[in-house]
């Protein structure tokens, strides 16, 4: 089995992002085409999930830092998530910036970090997903990256009826929502 690669050239681009509910153009949009840098981990949380749902696996793959990178291709990342698809990002906190050490094994030996907490939904073999996780952030050469991150309570698959609420924070019905997504 082959996985479609999607180039730059081939992205879509959205009006409105798919992270932020903004458009596109003055959120995740410049960090995608490499004319602006993530200023907070979470405006590069929310990047890399926007990138998720255009298919910008190399973006992903870029904004890893560099010890999970190295363990990573663009190829690995487009394989595992080539069945998913994204319904819709809730970011639940943000941590203040620290400073904290980090692994001997780096040159510098504080570097800025932070974490953030979300929730991303999606669907996957006609099943409803919960991605709750907290995500921690490190500086490197001045550039945010993700390190690693861990899960919450609310990780696995959601149980739902088509008469609650959906739960991509539309404020529809789930049937009138994302429910033709995931069936
Ligand atoms: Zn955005
Ligand atoms: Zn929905």
């Amino acid at each position: 089995m082959t996985t479609q690669m999607a180039t730059h050239s081939e992205l879509t681009h959205p009006t409105i992002c798919p992270a932020c509910a903004q458009p596109y153009e003055q959120c995740c949009g410049p960090l995608h085409h490499e004319n602006a840098v993530p200023s907070s981990p979470e405006a590069l949380m929310r990047s890399r999930y926007s990138a998720y749902v255009l298919g910008d696996y190399p973006y992903i793959l870029a904004t890893y830092a560099t010890a999970p990178r190295q363990q990573l291709t663009v190829q690995a990342l487009a394989e595992s998530a080539a069945d998913t698809r994204w319904l819709g990002l809730t970011v639940l906190a943000a941590s203040p910036i620290t400073t904290a050490p980090i692994t001997p094994s780096q040159n510098n030996s504080q570097c800025l970090q932070g974490e953030v907490e979300f929730k991303v939904f999606y669907a996957e073999n006609k099943r409803l997903y919960c991605l709750h996780e907290r995500s921690l952030f490190i500086q490197e050469s001045g550039y945010w990256r993700y390190l690693d991150g861990t899960m919450g309570d609310a990780n696995g698959e959601v149980l739902i009826k088509r008469n609650d609420k959906c739960v991509c924070g539309s404020n529809k019905k789930y049937k009138q929502c994302c429910l033709p997504k995931v069936a």
